[in-house]
């Protein structure tokens, strides 16, 4: 199969975490007879230094033209000063737009090398911790109309408005029930259906839509009691889909409660079109040019590129597995670092992955 990628590595370690992502893709390309068709293009801060804005036009077109995407992380102090319309996370914005994607899968997986680094009591996670948060990324409160600041009787009122459209609600739930499927088919949608009607709708066409995934068990639940549950008993999700706002602090929630933010990936989907596949961590300017990046989270997400752009499950898993092997046998980077393992950089956690695909 040839697998078109367009790479943009961002700014700060984004450059570092791209290299190692690259090499690892190509190794699991080869071990499995693909053919690597790469492309490479600028976003962010290097986008602004070099084309005046954090999207240039070549870009959206290098990105239309893959089968997927792979970035690395935009921003950093150089450019915190820039005018708001320009600056590098405009860019992230602009590019998900460009590209329709309005589903965002983040697992928050607990490996169980990892596990001193969770925050919560271990025997809360004792049974694992491997939930897939999917949020619906380009409608609910965050893009209802109206909304504004206005004056009414003699002081100021703010509004937003939650909208849901019965095709946003399914094309959101038809996605999540595909992820299930690659999973352990157990699916929760979270809302808020005791107190707002735009949550009646969404639980009424989840419900609906349900009816083409028989081999899925659905559950739904409030929001309230999910960001409970996520820290009471977190291995009783699989998959859950939410709304915009729901999925912001749900998947945040999860992502924290694993405690290793070097280990995170996610993808964001459109109904057709390339898939784009980032970590959840930023630029990370601190380490940056010091080769003391995570590029896990990265790689990680090569892994999800391969799942869901293209249903590669065994050459997903073959990268999965040597991640996890390469923490088996000790090895870790800064962010991960623990008494009696070995301390290395990015290059080194790369080509480690490398020797174990
Ligand atoms: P950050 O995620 O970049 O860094 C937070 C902390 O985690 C830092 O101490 C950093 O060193 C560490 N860290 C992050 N990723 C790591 C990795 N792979 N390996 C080891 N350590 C890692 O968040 P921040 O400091 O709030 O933001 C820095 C810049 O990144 C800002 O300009 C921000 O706007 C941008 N940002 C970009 C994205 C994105 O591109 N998707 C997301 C969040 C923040």
């Amino acid at each position: 199969m040839e697998l078109k990628i367009c790479f943009l590595p961002g700014d700060g370690i984004g450059p570092e975490i791209m290299e190692q992502a690259g090499t690892v893709l190509e190794a699991v390309a080869e071990k499995f007879g693909h053919t690597l068709t790469a492309s490479s293009a600028r976003i962010g801060g290097v986008a602004i230094d070099a084309d005046g804005v954090p999207l240039p036009q070549e870009t959206i077109d290098a990105c239309k033209a893959a089968d997927a995407v792979l970035l690395g992380a935009v921003g950093g102090p150089k450019w915190d000063e820039i005018d708001p319309a320009i600056r590098p996370e405009r860019g992230l914005l602009a590019i998900r737009k460009e590209m329709g994607l309005f589903a965002n899968l983040r697992p928050a997986q607990l490996f169980p090398q990892l596990k001193h680094a969770c925050f919560l009591r271990p025997d809360l996670v004792e049974n694992g911790l491997d939930v897939m948060v999917i949020r619906e990324l380009t409608g609910g409160i965050y893009f209802g109309e109206p909304k504004g600041i206005e004056e009414k009787d003699g002081e100021k009122m703010g509004y937003n408005t939650m909208v849901y459209y019965e095709h946003e609600v399914e094309r959101i739930a038809r996605v999540a029930f595909e992820a299930a499927r690659k999973r352990d088919k157990r699916l929760c949608s979270v809302d808020k259906a005791n107190v707002l009607d735009v949550s009646r709708l969404w639980r009424e066409v989840v419900i609906r839509t349900h009816a083409d995934y028989p081999d899925v068990e659905l559950t739904h639940m409030y929001v309230d009691n999910a960001a409970m549950q996520l820290v009471r008993n977190p291995s009783q999700f699989d998959v859950i889909v939410t709304g915009n706002l729901f999925g912001d602090i749900l998947s945040d929630e999860a992502g924290c409660i694993t405690g290793s933010i070097g280990m995170l990936p996610s993808a964001s989907l459109g109904t057709d079109g390339p898939g784009l596949y980032e970590p959840i961590h930023g630029s990370a300017p601190d380490i940056a040019g010091q080769d003391k990046a995570n590029p896990l989270a990265t790689i990680l997400s090569v892994a999800m590129m391969l799942r869901h752009s293209f249903n590669l499950t065994a050459e997903a898993e073959a990268i999965e597995a040597a991640v996890s092997k390469v923490l088996d046998q000790g090895y870790r980077t800064g962010d991960i670092r623990e008494e009696g393992c070995e301390l290395i950089g990015c290059q080194k956690m790369g080509q480690l992955v490398v020797e174990a695909i």
